[in-house]
């Protein structure tokens, strides 16, 4: 047995000279100078790549009360479709605009003087996020402009932004397939002309993150502005994505709750949170309500009617639910042993399965303490056993382990045949009955 580790200490297995030279754990992370996972702001999507998810409809009250849901959490901004898409949207953005919320609202729209006069006109907007094609096939078969035109273009529209006293970020898009030489040179032009944040647009999903590391550590060398990353999920990294951008120097991440957005859509606000709870919980914590989570995912996931996925990241239904006997055991000591998150950092509880064949005695005798019943080591296990045995042969639930809990209980020191739980098969009944080996009843 390995004992743990203890400080060392003057006059104690050494010197402090001695510990001071210890040699340095190999693994520990390396200081790390351009990441920005302990400083990072979230421009909140949900209300314009939202609004691009298949099943999106969002009347003016449904965008206002996710709106103030997305403000009351915490996020820096508040993303709006361009007031050029439609008439109504125009109107919605104004809206929010008058709510009066801590959040920058933001809208997003093509790099186009129309476009850029429509949105500078709205009162109360903080800034315009200025987006254009610029890979190839978008040059070919999109906007048809070579990337002269796509220059031009970039600083009249940012130097109109700017004369307006509104923050702009500008953005190529599908950057990870567009030329590094041509995106390097734009955002080097725009950057100089006091562009507030440029922006990598992984549009289709292509990017690892190891793509996503090299390319914004490559950018934050030649750029000082603010740096905006925006990742879709075709290609399951848009988390991981953005995480590595931030360590590589990003500033700014967009999310959407529940990561709705165009095709299979964004990183998701909640798997973010989850990310960099991890990284810099004293952050995380002092400035998102992360307890208000599960209430905004359950208002946007009504409003889109969809469900919350079963293994979405903190409010999953069993994101915090512990099932294997072992796993149990450790829980019930510190949850930390199989945590990684904390449940109640997210107003949340985590719960011990105990209705199943792999569920210990550890987990049984949890229970019955939950329910007022008081049994030795030895009958635990042996209820535990009756447990086990049913849910070898079928499907438990919460009640039925219960009943053969209490009835287990009920029938210590009696003689009375209890039946454990109601509605048995014989062959139930008799697997039930066997008297089960004492080894099976020890196991955690
Ligand atoms: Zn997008």
């Amino acid at each position: 047995m390995i004992a743990p580790a203890e400080p060392l200490q003057n006059g104690q297995n050494g010197t402090s000279h001695e510990a001071q030279r210890a040699p340095r754990n190999p693994y520990a992370p390396v200081d790390d100078f351009l990441s920005n996972v302990n400083r990072f702001k979230i421009i909140e999507s949900t209300l314009r790549e939202g609004e691009q998810f298949a099943n999106a409809f969002f009347d003016t009250e449904t965008k206002i009360k996710i709106a103030r849901a997305l403000d009351d959490f915490g996020v820096d901004y508040i993303e709006l479709t361009s007031p050029a898409a439609s008439e109504q949207s125009r109107l919605d953005c104004e809206k929010i605009c008058s709510l009066g919320l801590r959040a920058k609202i933001l809208t997003h729209v093509r790099c186009h003087m129309d476009d850029a006069r429509m949105a500078c006109a709205i009162p109360g907007l903080s800034g315009l996020d200025i987006v254009i094609g610029t890979s190839s096939q978008l040059q070919q078969h999109s906007h048809g402009k070579d990337m002269d035109y796509i220059r031009r273009s970039a600083v009249e529209v940012i130097e109109y932004v700017k004369s307006q006293g509104l923050e702009v970020r500008f953005s190529s898009e599908d950057s990870f397939r567009s030329n590094l030489v041509d995106l390097l040179t734009i955002y080097s032009q725009v950057d100089k002309i006091g562009v507030n944040r440029v922006g990598i647009a992984d549009t289709v999903g292509c990017a690892s993150p190891r793509q996503v590391y090299d390319l914004v550590r490559t950018l934050r060398g030649v750029v000082s502005c603010d740096i905006e990353c925006h990742f879709h999920d075709d290609t399951g990294c848009a988390t991981a994505n953005a995480f590595c951008a931030l360590e590589a120097g990003a500033t700014h991440v967009d999310t959407s709750v529940l990561g709705i957005g165009e095709r299979n859509g964004i990183t998701p606000l909640g798997g973010l949170m989850a990310r960099m709870i991890v990284a810099d919980r004293d952050y995380v914590k002092s400035k998102y309500r992360l307890e208000k989570l599960k209430d905004i995912e359950n208002l946007v996931a009504s409003a889109v009617e969809i469900n919350v996925p079963f293994n979405n990241p903190i409010t999953g239904f069993c994101a915090f639910t512990h099932k294997a006997g072992i796993h149990a055991k450790a829980i019930l000591n510190n949850p930390s042993t199989y945590e990684i998150l904390n449940p109640s950092d997210f107003g949340l509880s985590r719960y011990v399965h105990f209705a199943s064949r792999l569920t210990g005695w550890n987990a049984i005798k949890s229970r019955c303490e939950q329910l007022g019943l008081h049994m030795t080591d030895a009958e635990y296990k042996q209820c535990t056993a009756k447990v086990k045995a049913l849910a070898d042969i079928r499907r438990l639930t919460l009640d039925d382990t219960d009943a053969i809990i209490r009835n287990f209980h009920k029938s210590i020191g009696s003689n009375d045949d209890v039946p454990l739980v109601d509605g048995l098969t014989e062959g139930e009944k008799r697997t039930l009955e066997a008297d089960m080996p004492a080894e099976a009843t020890s196991i955690v």
